[in-house]
């Protein structure tokens, strides 16, 4: 039978409960259990793909197409498995789904109420991942913090499963605060001990406590808290702040996190003492302790919001780690690029990453920045929006069509070499229907991208309603600009690459949602490896400068 974890979180938001939960599975998969794990979010958007990233941070696209939100991307890169449209749910789509029913006559005769309608549904979502025994383990985290109005169905929801199921089948992980008093050199229990009260007010204690602190917590710390919240003394687990996120597993794992869950849910711990994390820790070597060092622009308008490009900045992590080289991330932003001070504020970068955006602020800053790697053969990579305006670069400095342009920002450009897809014209709606999740694509063999990926058939995942206009195919192959992958149904370019530039690629698609861990994505390891190139040849030319200059002193 398949049994739950819920991660609920207190005091504040941005605890990092998505890392916690991913932590615990990866460290419950590491000891054989197959795990998913599962967010439900309180907002009424029907999913995150209506929010701005400034809002909710990045998008995050899963193999069935669902807009979800990001840290079901930190699911992914931990467990390696895919998850899918079930792994997100919202207070709009459970709301929308028992609205529908209420129209279809479902309910007749009775008034629809939060309890039992909606707590109902709640419930049915949160067993969905279960119900065909594929799991052992299936790790619920609840989003919002514990005390706000719009989570209390949820809260409710959990109480009225643990009653069902036992608690020896369901658990409940509360992540918290333990705040540091600079000015009494002293940690803070009270805020902590409020929201536990607060949840059991609703009738729900949690079985463990998962402790967010700058300072160690000492065991007469770990006793106070344990009994004053009604946990067992060993199920106060601490979790300092970590020098990488992907280091919690491991912290996590010393503290026995998985154990203690293991215990309560009264699961053997396997026949390992430890969860087998050594290609983990291998990765994590690989991150701290890095060979050399790259210095990559992200070209984009959201820079300053670290979650709006989170699953790019990741991607670049592991591909860094597979590369044992640093990738220090520059960040630019489009909207004060020009052509004038592109040179002084891109000249000492060794890559250059266009990143995926919507509308037109930051567009020219963008196609400057592609201009500036093109010409002076800096490693490029441009995803989505960042491989159409490679596209319209092109068209505009090389093939001499200077008014070219996408229609999604300027409807009728004389040439419109990037254009809304057919099937897209007619849809008004704006939620969900875009051309989203995974599509196959076919490589032409002798095309870098292909020999990167050491295969000519592909699937990546899309988000998008532009597409480079095929009309345009010849001019630009004749040109220089060669579309290498191609949907092999559609005919739809997928990729474009350059000749005679060390790396030069565009992608319609977002590999960075594919990047694992375990798994780090080909484009971005090439794309990091094509860096430490142009890094080495930048400083082999400046020692070179350097030794002729020393030579002509003598
Ligand atoms: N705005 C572009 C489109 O809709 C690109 C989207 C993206 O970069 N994800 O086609």
């Amino acid at each position: 039978m398949t049994k739950y974890i819920f991660v609920t979180g207190g005091v504040t938001s941005s605890l990092g409960k998505g890392i916690i939960a991913a932590s615990l599975a990866k460290l419950l998969q590491a000891r054989g259990y197959t795990t998913t794990i599962q967010k439900f979010d309180p907002y009424i958007n029907v999913d995150p793909g209506t929010l701005n990233p400034y809002e909710h941070g990045e998008c995050y696209v899963t193999e069935d197409g669902a807009e979800t939100d990001l840290d079901l991307g930190h699911y992914e890169r931990y467990l390696n498995t895919f998850t899918s449209q079930a792994n997100n749910v919202t207070t709009g789509r459970i709301y929308q789904h028992v609205i529908n029913k209420e129209r279809e006559g479902a309910y007749l005769g009775k008034t629809v109420q939060v309890i039992p309608h909606i707590t109902d549904e709640i419930k049915r979502r949160m067993l969905m991942l279960g119900e065909d025994n594929k799991f052992d383990i299936v790790i619920t985290e609840l989003g919002g913090t514990v005390g706000d109005i719009e989570s209390l169905p949820y809260i409710e929801a959990v109480r009225q499963l643990k009653w069902e199921m036992g608690d020896e089948n369901c658990l409940v992980v509360h992540l918290t605060l333990i705040p540091y008093l600079k000015a009494a050199k002293e940690l803070k229990t009270k805020p902590t001990q409020h929201s536990v009260k607060m949840m059991s007010e609703n009738g729900l204690n949690p079985d463990v406590l998962v402790c967010r602190t700058e300072e160690p917590l000492y065991k007469d710390l770990k006793r106070k808290i344990a009994l004053f919240c009604n946990v067992t003394e060993n199920a106060v687990i601490e979790a300092m702040d970590a020098d990488t996120i992907y280091s919690v597993p491991l912290e996590m794992m010393r503290e026995k996190l998985d154990e203690i869950c293991l215990q309560k849910l009264q699961l053997p711990l396997g026949t390992n003492p430890d969860p087998n994390m050594g290609k983990w820790k291998e990765f994590l070597n690989k991150l701290r302790y890095p060979k050399s060092k790259v210095v990559v622009g992200l070209i984009g308008k959201y820079v300053e919001l670290q979650d709006a490009y989170k699953s790019i900045l990741e991607a670049l992590i592991h591909a860094g780690a597979m590369n044992e080289c640093k990738v220090e991330v520059r960040n630019i932003h489009s909207e004060f690029l020009t052509r004038e001070n592109a040179v002084e504020k891109l000249h000492n970068l060794d890559a250059i990453l266009v990143a995926p955006g919507f509308g037109s602020r930051g567009l020219e800053g963008k196609i400057d920045a592609i201009r500036f790697a093109r010409e002076n053969k800096i490693p490029f990579f441009g995803i989505c929006l960042g491989m159409q305006m490679a596209c319209v670069e092109f068209a505009r400095n090389v093939l001499g069509m200077k008014n070219a342009h996408s229609t999604e920002m300027d409807p009728n450009p004389e040439e419109g070499v990037i254009a809304m897809m057919e099937d897209q014209k007619n849809i008004t709606q704006k939620g969900g229907t875009m051309r989203l999740g995974s599509y196959e694509c076919e490589l032409t063999s002798h095309s870098k991208t292909a020999s990167i990926y050491g295969k000519t058939h592909i699937a990546e995942r899309h988000r998008h309603r532009y597409e480079f206009n095929n009309e345009y195919q010849e001019i630009f192959a004749n040109g220089g600009m060669i579309p290498v992958g191609k949907n092999p149904g559609t005919g739809l370019v997928e990729i474009v690459e350059i000749e005679d530039h060390p790396f030069y690629i565009g992608v319609q698609f977002h590999p960075e949602y594919k990047s694992t861990v375990e798994n780090p994505h080909p484009l971005f390891v090439a794309f990091v490896k094509a860096a430490k190139e142009a890094s080495e040849r930048r400083n082999g030319h400046s020692k070179l400068v350097n030794q002729l200059a020393n030579s002509s002193l003598r």
